[in-house]
């Protein structure tokens, strides 16, 4: 198994691809946190973990909040040992919003997708450093590539902001042992806060991507598994687009 021994906390596991992330490193032997603010579907991946015969537990943390961190990450020493890896995948969408000049979306923006990752982070590394090492995956998106017409540009800032703080965290805790990487999916289904499937604004995205069809939710986690297993040993500060070629073009 490619995480047997391993402690992960995952951000937004209840739903998405953080869930599918989950399960997959919960196949692959890790211990998983499953941190988000939705308890019911937290709740039913850490069941399905368990009739898997995986182990995973609950945590309520809303992302933004400091002090949700600091508790979560010493609720996750306590009841596993220590903390090995972290995902950054928590995060809303700057799709649908009707006016995409809201100063207000903007902050909301900002602090659940970027300042979480720092969050995260900052109070994650001291526990890596008592491991001695860990991997850290933030999940950013095409977006913080390219910019795009119709959503709120606070979307691709907090993903443009999620890629360089990866970089510069990767350079900074490098001799710790600990490698930080960044995730970037391309289409993919819906996220909770965007359009829905069978909007023609979604089908006409999917006829943009070179592959012509959205990406799976498991194409993304086993991207993400890559990065934070023994198996990307001598790779951090990377980035790792998972858009069958959108970025390409
Ligand atoms: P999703 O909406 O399916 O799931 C996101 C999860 O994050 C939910 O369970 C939600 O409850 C949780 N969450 C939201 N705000 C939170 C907060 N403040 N604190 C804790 N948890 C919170 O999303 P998804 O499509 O699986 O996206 C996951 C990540 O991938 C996000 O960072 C997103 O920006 C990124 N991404 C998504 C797409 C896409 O097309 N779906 C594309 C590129 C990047």
């Amino acid at each position: 198994m490619r995480l047997e021994g391993k402690v992960a906390l995952i951000t937004g596991a209840a739903h998405g691809m953080g869930a599918e992330e989950a399960r997959l490193f919960a196949r692959e032997g890790a211990k998983v946190a499953i941190a988000d603010i939705r308890e019911d579907d937290a709740r039913k991946v850490e069941a399905e973990i368990a009739e898997a015969g995986g182990e995973a537990m609950v945590l309520m943390l809303n992302v933004a909040q400091e002090d949700q961190w600091v508790s979560s990450v010493a609720e996750v020493v306590a009841r596993f040992g220590k903390l090995d890896i972290l995902v950054n995948n928590a995060g809303i969408s700057g799709s649908g919003e009707t006016d995409i000049t809201s100063t207000d979306s903007w902050d909301r923006l900002m602090d659940i997708n970027a300042k979480s990752v720092f969050l995260g982070m900052k109070h994650s590394i001291p526990e890596m450093e008592k491991a001695g090492g860990g991997a850290i995956v933030n999940i950013s998106s095409i977006s913080g590539f390219v910019g795009q017409e119709t959503i709120h540009p606070g979307y691709n800032a907090s993903k443009g902001a999620v890629r360089l703080v990866t970089k510069a965290a990767a350079v900074q805790h490098a001799k710790s042992g600990i490698r930080v990487n960044s995730v970037h999916p391309g289409m993919l289904p819906p996220m909770l806060t965007s359009f829905q499937r069978g909007d023609p604004n979604r089908e006409a995205m999917n006829a943009m991507v070179p592959m012509g069809r959205e990406g799976k939710p498991i194409e993304v986690a086993n991207a993400v598994l890559f990065l934070a297993s023994d198996e990307a040993s001598y790779i951090t500060g990377t980035e790792l687009l998972v858009d069958g070629g959108f970025t390409a073009k």
